[in-house]
């Protein structure tokens, strides 16, 4: 037996198919069977399609034939993931289980997109193991995060960047915050991804990676809720305030 992601339906193993990683069975698939629209296929040769909702715009990538859906949209038949449900009580969401979990798998998704931004490249689309159902304890296996060069319409699988991180910084996304280290342009593209910058101190960076170390211990997680007294100047007494030197949206 087999058990469906989605409404966690119990049936047997060939009643069901592979999805996005997961196993669906096939009244779950026929909800979102019209939700994916092909985007790029095999972009400049690239082994890889890259498909995104009508229903929210969130674009994903894939391997050439996989079926996928939308790493945020849930649907009729979803029912809520407990696991899922703790994460959202954490970060004190007041939405309905559907709108949370939705609102962490975005969030999720925009951070890790922001990860790969690198100057002259646009990064066109990720996939996170596990989403949109699953919070954040994904296994690795993704069919990667894609990009296309801005000169040369190259398209190739972006490695994440690692720019010298100089930089602590707390951003708020809509109803969380997130708290992290990397240089101008990693808090650029959290901006282009929609957050706002709450406080960004500069440091070397031995030094920011000791403070955010310090900050991983004490919250546990990047993504805290809004009520959460995040103090980077406890962690990184010397930092210097540069908030308001950043680029802003
Ligand atoms: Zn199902
Ligand atoms: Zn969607």
């Amino acid at each position: 037996m087999k058990q469906c992601i989605n409404c966690m339906t119990r049936l047997p193993r060939k009643e069901v198919a592979e999805v996005a990683w997961c196993a669906l069975c096939a009244p779950c698939q026929q909800v979102v069977a019209d939700q994916m629209k092909l985007l790029h296929d095999r972009p400049g040769g690239a082994p890889v399609q890259i498909h995104q909702c009508g229903w929210c715009g969130v674009a994903r990538s894939c391997g050439i034939g996989w079926r996928t859906r939308c790493l945020v949209c849930l649907d009729d038949r979803s029912v809520p993931d407990p696991a899922v449900q703790k994460i959202a009580r954490g970060l004190e969401l007041d939405g309905t289980w559907r709108e949370n979990s939705e609102f962490i798998a975005a969030t999720t998704v925009k951070i890790r997109l922001a990860k790969y931004f690198q100057p002259g490249w646009t990064v066109l689309a990720t996939d996170v193991h596990g989403l949109p159902w699953t919070g954040f304890r994904w296994l690795t296996r993704s069919h990667g995060t894609w990009g296309r060069n801005d000169e040369t319409g190259e398209v190739q699988q972006l490695k994440h960047s690692r720019g010298e991180a100089n930089l602590l910084y707390l951003v708020r996304y809509g109803k969380v915050l997130k708290f992290g280290r990397g240089n101008t342009d990693r808090v650029g593209a959290h901006v282009a991804q929609g957050a706002v910058p709450v406080l960004v101190l500069s440091a070397s960076s031995q030094e920011i990676s000791v403070a955010r170390d310090r900050l991983k211990r004490r919250h546990r997680s990047e993504m805290v809720s809004l009520r959460t007294p995040v103090d980077l100047f406890a962690v990184l007494p010397d930092g210097l305030d540069v908030t308001d030197q950043l680029p802003r949206n």
